[in-house]
């Protein structure tokens, strides 16, 4: 894989399995905001009134360990390593400042998304634990 084949696959905004749970959970009837600026880590959903919120991680990213979508490059592997471990760590730091600020979180990694079938259970369960 060279540079720019994974520079293609840098998370952005309004990804394909973003986007895939963001139907799902709005086709389940919770409502949602996005991206909000002011909270740790910047959760992609965020259910205010059950101070809960989801990420949805890529899983070469932010290195979904023991995922097929999560293969080390061939070249520069310093520098992707150095890139995503630093993710890593950024994502443990926030999801711990969330929690410690009394939000729970849910990791929803990019190779679930496509099992609907068992991600839907899933996404109820933990919405459901937090009451409006
Ligand atoms: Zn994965």
């Amino acid at each position: 894989m060279t540079r720019s084949e994974v520079m293609s696959r840098v998370r952005s905004k309004d990804t394909g399995p973003e986007l895939r749970v963001r139907r799902l959970v709005h086709g389940l009837g919770y409502r949602y905001t996005l991206h909000n600026k002011l909270l740790p880590g910047r959760p992609d959903m965020v259910f205010a009134g059950r101070r809960a919120v989801i990420f949805v991680n890529g899983c070469f990213w932010h290195v979904h360990e023991g995922c097929p979508l999560n293969r080390r490059p061939k070249s520069n592997m310093d520098y992707w390593d150095t890139k995503r471990l630093g993710n890593v760590a950024r994502d443990l730091k926030n999801q711990e400042l969330l929690r410690e600020t009394g939000w729970s979180v849910l990791v929803i990694w990019e190779c679930e998304t496509r099992d609907q079938e068992s991600l839907i259970p899933k996404i109820k369960k933990f919405l459901e634990a937090r009451a409006k």
